[in-house]
């Protein structure tokens, strides 16, 4: 995971202690190399989904953040604005990060696997997509270095944890992302839009997730 920072000469592992000037300078740095990676992208053609899409949806929040939500793909909403999650799902995802003090605009990251939209949101006509898509959130996470990744709906989980299990298995249990980030699946705000009985699961999920985020940012102080 660290060859693209490493290519570029940066090293986030290995901060572990620093102070406030130092924050500002790898946020900074974080910005940076997250515009270049958009800039790399381009117009990109490397799958099908170019011919349709409108807009590239690459990622919103603070590339500063500990926590980072990754969804599956851009709706219609998503694709005429070029932003994530901004339709009605959307709309519930901010309440749901509300609901745990978190905002896209203040201490989240949110980008999703496919940074541009499926016709007709049918990402499981366009699967194939996903592995030449994939690198790019890769390179995300890694200059995001989060403390934890939360995987909204089963794409996410299976494109980051390359497991099979459904979401119904996979959900409000802890993995490991790369050895050293702590990962967690929920439901995707769409499929709780569609069975409104699943939010008390998914609230359950919000509660992990906040206590984790508490008992990491514990550790780190220590
Ligand atoms: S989905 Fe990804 S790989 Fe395909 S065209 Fe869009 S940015 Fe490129």
């Amino acid at each position: 995971m660290s060859s693209y920072l490493g290519s570029l000469g940066f090293s986030y592992h290995k901060m572990k202690k620093i102070d406030d000037k130092e924050l500002d300078t790898v946020c900074l740095d974080k910005e940076s190399l997250l515009n270049r990676l958009r800039q790399e992208i381009g117009y990109c053609k490397r799958c099908e989904l170019y011919k349709t899409r409108t807009n590239i949806v690459f990622g919103v929040g603070n590339p500063c953040t500990d926590i980072m939500f990754v969804g599956e793909a851009p709706g219609e909403e998503e694709d005429l604005k070029g932003e994530p999650f901004v339709g009605r799902a959307g709309r519930l995802l901010d309440r749901m990060l509300e609901a745990i003090g978190m905002s896209r605009k203040t201490n989240v990251y949110i980008a999703n696997v496919l940074k541009s939209r499926p016709p007709e949101n049918k990402i499981i006509n366009y699967m194939s997509s996903i592995d030449i898509c994939l690198p790019f959130l890769l390179r995300q996470i890694e200059i995001i270095n989060p403390k934890l990744i939360v995987c909204l709906g089963t794409i996410a989980a299976h494109a980051l944890l390359k497991i099979k299990e459904p979401i119904t298995k996979i959900r409000g249990r802890f993995y490991m992302y790369d050895k050293s980030i702590k990962l967690i699946a929920t439901y995707h705000p769409s499929y709780l839009l569609r069975n409104p009985y699943a939010k008390k699961e998914a609230w359950e999920d919000l509660k992990k997730i906040k206590e984790m985020i508490v008992k990491l940012r514990e550790v780190e102080s220590v």
